[in-house]
């Protein structure tokens, strides 16, 4: 160990990097050498931004919209946010109740920094987004990770949360859901919100993938029990996904304004705000024309199409159909022994060294035995995926 190592402090001992991020860098480092790889890695769009909001960012450059903002961004940006909460959800956040940042992890990050201390139990239903515990290991809390049941969906049930009643500081939900697409319903919303209400659980609702939303019936957002949980409900999302803007970071959050105070104010000694020009840019992408995201979901949901029923004609793997995001997360562990693969991480690197597929192993995600597969790529790379997934594993029993 080099002396700079002996210096690091304690708290990094818990964490890891994001494994999704370290699958990205083993396929890019494939393609340099040659390799076609087939990407099912990314958790990015493949769509490029939007016109309208591109030349809403040229346009803000040549105005000089380049100086620093409000630390919780431009009030125009807020506003927009705040009206789209009101017109999809019916909730009555005004812009003082909402903070942009720099990507939807960033306001994550400053919400487990304002919230969460040594001795805090925060809940997190697995599979869970990688960042989520963490981000609350960083703040030197513990994260209580409960399992989503395979066989329930991956839906996080607030039944599971009962043993933790009055013992944890806040929950972490993400609908829908990455890695699984599962999406929580209405109903299940109801009872997680009631749960919070009744034990004083602070509840945190990652919506970043909430227009990829394929039904039936309407996405069920927590905002609809903002008018409830008024003191202790954040809802967090971002532009990357719905506006294929990942690099553009922009992210923001809406909840109790003392609480989005305290986040200014790390803000303000952080990242001090994201770009304006990414900010104008993003006043665009909420008010103006939506029939771009429309594109969008109607192209994600013909390759979810395509891909559930393409991998469970795969020997060893079962699928299920995915109620939203543009993931899916199959059951592997028939290819893992046919394979004689010991861990779905072994699996996902035979498949990367012996066919080019990269996936992403369950591990990551804190569910072994299943691989994460974004469908965030051509129809064609998709069917060319499989098809060598079928050719390694052999064609499953009709
Ligand atoms: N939350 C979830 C569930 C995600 O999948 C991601 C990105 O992959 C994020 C938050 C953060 O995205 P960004 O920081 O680009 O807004």
């Amino acid at each position: 160990m080099t002396r700079i190592e002996t210096l690091l402090a304690k708290r990094l001992e818990a964490v890891s990097v994001s494994p999704t991020l370290a699958v990205m860098m083993e396929a890019k480092a494939l393609k340099a050498k040659g390799v076609d790889v087939i990407d099912f890695g990314p958790g990015e769009p493949d769509f490029d931004t939007p016109a309208n909001v591109k030349r809403a960012a040229a346009a803000a450059i040549e105005a000089n919209l380049t100086h620093y903002t409000d630390t919780s961004g431009i009030v125009e940006l807020r506003r927009a946010i705040a009206a789209r909460y009101r017109d999809l959800y019916g909730a009555d956040w005004t812009e003082d109740q909402v903070i942009t940042g720099v990507g939807g992890k960033n306001v994550l990050f400053l919400l487990a920094l304002a919230l969460f201390e040594p001795g805090d139990r925060v809940a997190i239903f697995a599979p869970f987004w990688v960042s989520f515990p963490e981000q609350v290991r960083l703040t030197g809390a513990t994260p209580i990770l409960i399992q989503a049941r395979e066989e329930d969906g991956f839906i996080p049930r607030a039944r599971d949360l009962e043993p933790h009643a009055g013992r944890l500081k806040a929950i972490i939900l993400n609908s829908p859901c990455n890695p699984s697409g599962a999406v929580i319903p209405a109903d299940e919303v109801e009872r997680l919100a009631a749960f919070c209400e009744r034990t004083g659980a602070i509840l945190i609702s990652d919506e970043t993938y909430d227009t990829f939303h394929y039904g039936p019936g309407r996405f069920a957002s927590f905002a609809s029990q903002a008018a409830r949980l008024r003191d202790r409900l954040v809802v967090v999302n971002s532009l990357s996904k719905t506006y294929a803007m990942t690099g553009w970071r922009v992210g923001y959050g809406l909840g109790p304004r003392p609480l989005i105070d305290a986040l200014r104010k790390i803000q303000s000694h952080d990242a001090t705000h994201t770009a304006s020009i990414s900010q104008a840019a993003g006043v665009e992408a909420v008010r103006g024309a939506q029939d771009s995201v429309a594109a969008m979901l109607a192209e994600y949901r013909r390759r979810r199409d395509e891909i559930v029923p393409a991998l469970n004609r795969v020997r060893g793997i079962r699928c299920a159909t995915p109620g939203g995001a543009f993931y899916v997360f199959p059951n592997v562990s028939g290819a893992m022994a046919r394979l004689g693969a010991g861990t779905s991480i072994d699996l996902a690197k035979r498949l990367m060294t012996e066919i080019g597929v990269a996936t992403v192993p369950g591990e990551a995600f804190g569910v072994p035995g299943h691989l994460r597969l974004s469908y965030a790529l051509s129809l064609d790379r998709i069917r060319a995926g499989v098809d060598r997934l079928r050719g390694l594993l052999g064609t499953a029993d009709a």
